[in-house]
């Protein structure tokens, strides 16, 4: 089996070519610690001041506004723990069931240690979140709305544009969203968005590399005491070179963004065309990312994944942090779908439709030899 499919690109993307080579160059290059003051050092930290700087341009935002991290989990901790706990008078929040584990599980951890009160709003048949839940749910002591802009396990969509305008007009309470999954796929407006939480791996940068945009007017405590790193918010020696090319990284994932989606969405209905044509399989969203189809089959999805990994083809059944953990799904259980019949397929604009025809062929293989319909 020389064949590899890989189907899994919500779980992470192939790192692209150009950014390693930058990447490699940086380091064969520079070691110094970006805080000293020989000119060394004051080479790799102006350079990461230009990407921050940049990373701001593409984004929108100012550049101290830019905290660089090591990775979406840390940027949700931090948004999530570090604003509710430098505002410690108010002790609601509004999220919901379906947020990344690194966000959910900070926010279980307000409740259960810190005795903070959160609403988990459920999402409705479509999979988004209605923004007159937001509303109706919003109290005098919310301090945060923290609601993602793509969901990893099913591809709703929220409407973050219309939850932002009512969390505004709600003074004091501020609005986080984990933008990770719909970056570099769809437009992205963050003006009133008060922090925003994303990854490099997701759209072909390096692993260990993410952002938290936190608007100036937002203040945190740090979760990593340091120095004067990352605006005294993020402490620790910078991960200087990593965060050098994450500017790269977004400049080119922004650059291509439109037409790769343009080829994302013909792969998202082919593949729906071609899935008809297999028993006893459904999709479980339609309007959800064009990049991520979830769907349910008659085979138990630990059997199914091991059965197209022999065959050579990735994809995911459980989200990926929570895959060896055994949770529930929390996405699907919501939508009251059988989270252990459901698998995620996730296209990139490098996938092909003779790569779906190939998956559908072994999918119609793996039904006839192990379901029983
Ligand atoms: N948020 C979402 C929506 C994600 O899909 C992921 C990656 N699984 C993360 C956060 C965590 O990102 P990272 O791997 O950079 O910590």
């Amino acid at each position: 089996m020389d064949r590899k499919v890989y189907f899994d690109n919500v779980a992470t993307t192939r790192t692209d070519s150009d950014v390693l080579k930058t990447y490699k160059d940086l380091l064969d290059k520079h070691y110094c610690n970006s805080d000293a003051l020989y000119d060394d050092a004051v080479t790799i930290s102006n350079m990461m001041e230009r990407s921050r700087e940049n990373i701001a341009k593409l984004l929108n935002v100012e550049k101290e506004e830019v905290i660089f991290t090591s990775g979406a989990s840390e940027a949700n901790s931090l948004a999530i723990k570090g604003l509710c706990l430098r505002n410690k008078d108010k002790k609601h929040i509004i999220s919901t069931i379906y947020e990344h584990s690194s966000a959910y599980n900070a926010l279980r951890q307000l409740e259960d240690d810190f005795g903070y009160d959160v609403t988990y709003l459920m999402p409705g048949k479509d999979g988004k979140i209605d923004p007159e839940e937001v509303r109706k749910n919003l109290r005098p002591d919310t301090i945060l709305v923290s609601i993602m802009l793509v969901n990893n396990e099913i591809g709703a969509v929220n409407d973050i544009d219309e939850i932002k305008k009512i969390v505004k007009k709600h003074s004091g309470t501020y609005f986080h969203s984990d933008i990770t999954q719909g970056l570099g796929k769809i437009d992205i407006d963050l003006k009133d968005v008060d922090m925003a939480s994303f990854s490099a791996h997701k759209i072909h940068g390096l692993k260990g590399s993410g952002v938290l945009i936190r608007k100036k007017h937002v203040e945190l405590l740090p979760l990593i005491n340091g120095g004067q790193q990352e605006y005294g918010i993020r402490g620790g020696t910078a991960n200087a070179l990593v965060d050098i090319v994450l500017a790269k990284t977004l400049r080119m994932a922004l650059e291509r963004q439109k037409e790769s989606y343009r080829h994302i969405e013909e792969l998202n209905a082919y593949f729906r065309e071609q899935i008809k044509e297999v028993k006893g399989v459904s999709i479980n969203l339609d309007n959800g990312i064009a990049n991520l189809i979830n769907i349910s089959t008659p085979i138990e999805s630990e059997v199914l994944l091991n059965a197209l990994n022999a065959k050579g083809i990735m994809v995911s059944s459980k989200s990926t942090c929570g895959s060896k953990k055994n949770e529930p799904n929390r996405a699907l259980k919501a939508l009251g779908i059988d989270d252990d019949h459901a698998i995620r397929v996730s296209f990139d604009y490098e996938n092909t439709k003779e790569e779906i025809d190939h998956f559908i062929s072994c999918l119609k293989e793996d039904i006839d030899k192990y379901a029983r319909v």
